[in-house]
């Protein structure tokens, strides 16, 4: 007899490196675990990540049976030259919703849909998903406490008349608060014009029939408890945590090149470097990347670290800079006169991109000063690394404090008054984790947080079964549903 269809679901990618890997690995699990084909989409232009990176996981993830779709590219120049990211990435899903729905149709015609699954820049697409009968579930590359952040926007703007701002600070759920400086970029003011279109997204939220959230239930007990109440009460749809997504990582996977990191890396003692990242798009100043380079200098620690090109542009005390030597399009050009040369026997500065997850689980490996994006924090947290929390845009402040103060894992650093870390601060923080009587209680933390991520997707695991409970549902809904395949 011909073999059934799979019922098939259908996950949106906004652009960026954060959101892909993530939601390639639930890509991954739903086909591997729960018998479902998967198309991820991806759009063509924007990727902040290097390409290289996004089009290996493309082709491993294809390796693994899920098939991978590019909508075609839309015009966004008529948006003015400094729109905000996350105006651009609205932008661009609103004006690729009829792109996609010619994929999803094409897709529908030869098998039953089974779920519609944009991430948290895509809600926009949601109303295909009612159209085709499909339950559609937003992914949250993030965590609870960002979710709550736009759940309370959306609550605290629903009637109509002027935007208000979020309550300074902003108390959440297990003793999380938030000054005003510490909210994700674009909930700081309600008179910018972002903030209407953060809050627009998150009146789309609840039309989602629920969400597939990158954490697990120990990372955030509290707000995992307060959204299954919400969700009971029915005044928000109900969020899942079904993470860590982390990427599995092997030489094979980057082409088999035995990457220069981890040669490196395997000649240093267990438990002695200090891993420093910034993630796909972090960029320091000038400036700040000379205070970094001298504070690792002055820690007589181990290192090792992930050069990026400097922001040069728009920051001030940069104009006029020119690279210490050589090509400046090198990003190790732009280092401090002379560092190299004087840290030779104990630090690997590589230009631009690490493989991360090997790098952090690696032995050689103790810590990690990190931008704090989530993706790198699930990655250390999984290899039981703990962090100096060194955030920088996005949610990445927000997530620095509650890993600092509420979690355990981290040491946050502190910026002077005008905003630059000192050298004697990284250094005084990089010798307190790997040291101190801090470090020590943030380091046992950080290896019961990596136990109990590692429970979460054993076999009874929350995560695992959470992912079980929603695949449940689709599977119900496709089985019942003639509508989720297209005529
Ligand atoms: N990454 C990597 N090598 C690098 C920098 C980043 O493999 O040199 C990966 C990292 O492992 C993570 C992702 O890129 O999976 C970055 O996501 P994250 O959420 O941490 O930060 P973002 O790049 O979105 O700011």
């Amino acid at each position: 007899p011909p073999r059934p269809e799979r019922p098939h679901v259908v996950l949106v990618a906004s652009p960026g490196a954060g959101h892909l890997f993530p939601m390639g690995e639930l890509a991954r699990r739903l086909v591997a675990d729960h018998a479902f084909a998967a198309t991820l989409v991806t759009f063509t232009d924007l990727s902040t990540g290097p390409d290289a990176q996004s089009a290996a996981v493309l082709s491993s993830l294809r390796a693994a049976s899920v098939s991978t779709a590019t909508l075609p590219a839309v015009p966004l120049d008529d948006l003015p030259a400094d729109a905000r990211i996350e105006t651009v990435l609205f932008e661009l899903l609103s004006r690729s919703v009829p792109h996609l729905e010619a994929l999803l149709r094409g897709i529908g015609s030869t098998a039953p849909l089974a779920a519609l699954v944009p991430d948290f820049f895509a809600a926009v697409v949601l109303p295909l998903a009612a159209e085709l009968g499909v339950p559609g579930y937003l992914f949250f590359p993030s965590n609870l406490c960002a979710l709550s952040v736009m759940r309370t926007a959306v609550e605290l703007n629903d009637g109509a008349g002027d935007y208000q701002d979020l309550p300074d600070p902003l108390r959440l759920p297990g003793g999380v608060s938030l000054s005003r400086e510490d909210l994700p970029d674009g909930f700081r003011s309600s008179k910018e014009p972002v903030y209407a279109r953060l809050v627009d997204e998150g009146r789309r939220y609840r039309t989602a029939a629920g969400f597939l959230v990158n954490t697990f239930y120990e990372m955030e007990p509290a707000a995992v408890e307060e959204f299954k109440e919400a969700a009971e009460q029915g005044k928000f749809p109900p969020a899942y945590p079904v993470g860590p997504f982390v990427r599995p990582s092997s030489e094979s996977d980057e082409g088999g090149v035995s990457s220069p990191c981890i040669q490196w890396l395997d000649c240093q003692p267990r438990g002695s470097v200090v891993y420093v990242s910034f993630g796909s798009a972090g960029a320091l100043s000038v400036e700040q990347t000379a205070e970094l380079a001298a504070g690792l200098e002055d820690s007589g620690h181990r290192f090792l670290w992930v050069v990026r090109m400097p922001s040069v542009d728009g920051e001030h005390s940069d104009w006029g800079v020119k690279p210490r030597v050589g090509d400046e399009n090198d990003p190790l050009a732009w280092l401090p006169e002379g560092f190299l040369e004087r840290t030779r026997c104990r630090g690997l500065a590589v230009p631009s991109w690490a493989p991360q997850v090997r790098v952090l689980s690696h032995p050689a490996t103790a810590a990690f000063v990190s931008h704090c994006g989530w993706n790198s924090t699930l990655e250390s947290v999984s290899s039981g690394v703990p962090m100096v929390a060194w955030p920088l845009h996005a949610e990445q402040q927000a997530n620095a404090v509650v890993l600092s103060e509420n979690v355990g894992v981290a040491l946050r650093l502190r910026a002077r008054a005008d905003g630059l870390v000192a050298r004697g601060e990284v250094a005084a923080a990089v010798r307190e984790l790997m040291e101190g009587e801090d470090g020590r209680a943030v380091r046992r933390r950080t290896g019961d947080l990596q136990q109990a991520a590692a429970w979460a997707w054993a076999p009874e695991g929350s995560s695992r079964k959470a992912l079980e409970e929603v695949a449940g549902k689709w599977k119900a809904c496709s089985r019942m549903g003639g509508r989720g395949r297209i005529a």
